[in-house]
């Protein structure tokens, strides 16, 4: 009769939404850290022996090409621990200080959402870091990749690690200046958890040090670093901005036809939520960016302020994005 049959679909969407929920609080708001490193965080010093002698690098598995040379997968022989090295080639004294100074950079920082370096080892030509391995990707990959639909609600997980491991740096009083997608890895391709790379160009903040920067991707520059003005904290929250723009519409803010008009679209400050990507964002991921693409270094939220904006800290607002996705995805396959 009528009656049973609303009764029984009654009782199935409730059930459907009680799985709804139960999804909701196990995976969609996991704000739990990701997993730490697999060993205490250790004050590395350079050593001179023979890399070889303690790990096997395999050469084949090349996990990624960088500015200054490759990483791979290695294992320490001694207790079998994965790790991953970064071989980079510095002849000079000079560019061998660089490389000290990410060492340094490196040992100062212990969380979980910031990859931790386990050794280093340096020869004639070369310093090689050995640090935590991760397997999941680039969160670059993510973005691209057409078969991974990323929602709100994850960008919302992402950007909130990010700010985690930022607010660490920042509270060490380091500065990290290169943030891009590439330098965010997933630790695994089923979980929402990440962790940042590449301390490169990080440095200790100092109240009057500008910035000399290569110009290879000047799509995530701060007006200041391309005006050669002081680089400081706000310097990584702009490039915070730009991610989150990036996450939520697979477009690049100040992107233009060339390297020379995405400099200026920067200096201009000039970006905007026009583009058809934006229409079912929510206002509080809007205001998010608003807060960080802002020209004047001074008046961007800091790390700490990024973590408590509703964006990030709103749980009844990430409830309804996890059933706005919920509903589409009925549409869909309805
Ligand atoms: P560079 O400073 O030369 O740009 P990165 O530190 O950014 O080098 O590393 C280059 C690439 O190697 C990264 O984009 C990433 O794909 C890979 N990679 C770096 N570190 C790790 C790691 N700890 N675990 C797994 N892959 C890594």
């Amino acid at each position: 009769s009528r009656v049973e049959e609303d009764k029984e679909l009654k009782e199935e969407e409730e059930a459907g939404l009680e799985a709804a929920e139960l999804h909701f609080l196990i995976f969609s708001t996991d704000s739990s850290p990701p997993p730490p490193a697999p060993f205490e965080q250790r004050l590395v010093t350079t050593k001179t022996h023979q890399i070889t002698s303690y790990y096997s690098i395999n050469k084949e598995e090349v996990l990624g090409g960088g500015r200054f040379g490759m990483v791979h997968k290695c294992v320490e022989k001694s207790s079998g621990l994965v790790l991953a090295a970064k071989i980079i080639k510095a002849r000079s004294q000079k560019e061998k200080e660089v490389v000290k100074c990410e060492i340094e950079v490196m040992n100062q920082l212990n969380h979980a959402n910031l990859i931790q370096l386990y050794a280093a080892f340096e020869s004639r030509h070369e310093i090689i870091l050995v640090m935590e391995y991760v397997d999941g990707g680039e969160l670059f990959d993510r973005i691209i990749d057409e078969n991974y639909k990323l929602t709100e609600l994850d960008t919302v997980l992402f950007i909130r690690q990010i700010s985690e491991g930022l607010q660490h740096m920042h509270k060490m009083y380091i500065l990290h200046l290169d943030l891009k997608p590439e330098n965010i890895l997933c630790v695994s391709r089923q979980t929402n958890k990440v962790k940042i790379i590449d301390f490169g160009l990080a440095r200790r903040y100092k109240p009057r040090e500008k910035l000399r920067v290569n110009f290879g991707t000047p799509e995530f520059l701060a007006p200041e670093v391309i005006n050669y003005e002081f680089v400081s904290f706000p310097t990584d929250m702009w490039s915070l901005g730009v991610i989150t723009y990036m996450l939520l519409s697979g477009l690049s803010p100040f992107l233009g036809e060339d390297d020379n008009e995405t400099l200026n679209n920067i200096l201009a400050c000039q970006w905007s939520f026009e583009e058809a990507e934006f229409v079912d964002i929510s206002e509080e991921s809007k205001d998010f960016i608003s807060r960080l693409l802002v020209k004047s270094k001074s008046w961007r939220m800091s790390a700490s302020q990024s973590l408590k904006h509703p964006w990030l800290s709103d749980r009844a607002l990430h409830y309804r994005l996890h059933h706005k996705v919920h509903n589409s995805f009925e549409l869909v396959t309805k």
